[in-house]
């Protein structure tokens, strides 16, 4: 018995028994949350339970989708703008491209107009010099009419503005300016710009008239570029009678209300334009004069549609060439 008892003690001391540590402390998620206890200030090895999942954790393949559709969104938006930002430059730079050439065009036209505006000058320098020599002679007697002598100064003020007046309007036509949108009175425009061409029609035995439309036609536009719009159209009118030596010789321009735009007619007792030719007439470099550039209506084109208007030529039943345009966006003076 002893024998199996000592055997037994010392098989029981030789069992192993792996040492129970101390279980890791365990603590509520929930409570922790609801007593503000941040997990830093656990014990090292602490357990946590119930520990709600994230909404990243919950929804992460939802959240994943919105942003991606949002950077998606967002790239698309960026390119939308960068597009955008390059379109105005070209516009810009279109913009910019007109105004150089329309610049050189109305220095042709001017060209052309040299013999009308030296005859717009001489007129008002002759009358002054008569007015200044008759008032010398006046000055010479004993007893000069002095309400003769201030009418004489009247006129020579009177000749000396509308000579300065013809310089002003040369130089704004050839003035360099990007397109100046303004609120302008069309009938005023296309008068002023037929100021400079009757000298040149009267010198080609033409009868130009002008029908302005009964009330102000307030547009927003650009002045100079819209009279250089009548003088290229006027200036192909009479090169066209000139040209074609028909009896009748008149060019008409009227201008009137058309629905919410302002129109603008040109037409001309000339031969036309060739049935094939309606639709080239408007195209860059497209003429029939041997020294034309074909640069006149392409530039009109241009102007009119940068007022977002509308420019079409057409052959009148009677004869003769018929040129409307249209300007959106009546404003009212
Ligand atoms: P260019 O005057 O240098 O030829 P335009 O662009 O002003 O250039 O005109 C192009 C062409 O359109 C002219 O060559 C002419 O054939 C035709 N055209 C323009 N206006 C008229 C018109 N009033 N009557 C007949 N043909 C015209």
């Amino acid at each position: 018995m002893p024998r199996f008892a000592s055997s037994a003690a010392r098989s029981r001391g030789n069992i192993k028994i792996e040492p129970i540590g101390f279980a890791s402390p365990k603590y509520d998620w929930r409570e922790m949350h609801r007593w503000g206890i941040s997990e830093s200030n656990l014990p090292p090895g602490s357990a946590i339970l119930f520990r709600e999942p994230s909404i990243w954790e919950k929804y992460n393949w939802q959240i994943a989708l919105i942003a991606s559709v949002i950077l998606i969104q967002g790239m698309l938006i960026g390119l939308l703008l960068d597009e955008r930002r390059r379109r105005r430059l070209a516009e810009v730079e279109s913009r910019q491209r007109l105004a150089e050439l329309a610049h050189v065009n109305r220095y042709s036209a001017a060209g052309e107009l040299t013999t009308s505006i030296a005859h717009e000058l001489n007129q008002p320098l002759g009358s002054i010099l008569t007015n200044t020599e008759t008032a010398e002679l006046m000055l010479k007697s004993c007893s000069p009419n002095l309400d003769e002598l201030k009418e004489i100064l009247a006129d020579i003020r009177r000749d000396d503005q509308r000579a300065s007046e013809v310089i002003r309007r040369l130089r704004s036509m050839l003035k360099k300016t990007p397109l100046e949108v303004r609120n302008v009175d069309l009938n005023e425009t296309v008068g002023e710009a037929i100021g400079f061409l009757n000298a040149l029609a009267d010198g080609r035995r033409i009868a130009l008239t002008y029908a302005p439309s009964a009330s102000a036609l307030g547009v927003k536009g650009d002045p100079v570029q819209l009279q250089q719009v009548i003088l290229n159209l006027i200036i192909n009118a009479i090169d066209a009678i000139s040209e074609a030596g028909t009896k009748e010789r008149e060019v008409s321009v009227t201008t009137a209300l058309s629905g919410p735009s302002a129109e603008i007619r040109v037409a001309d007792s000339g031969p036309g334009i060739a049935a094939g030719d309606l639709q080239s007439v408007f195209n860059p470099f497209f003429t029939t004069k041997p020294q034309g550039m074909g640069m006149g209506l392409a530039i009109v084109r241009t102007i009119v549609e940068a007022h977002r208007g509308k420019i079409s030529a057409e052959n009148k039943s009677s004869g003769g060439a018929l040129f409307h345009d249209q300007a959106p966006g009546r404003a009212l003076v």
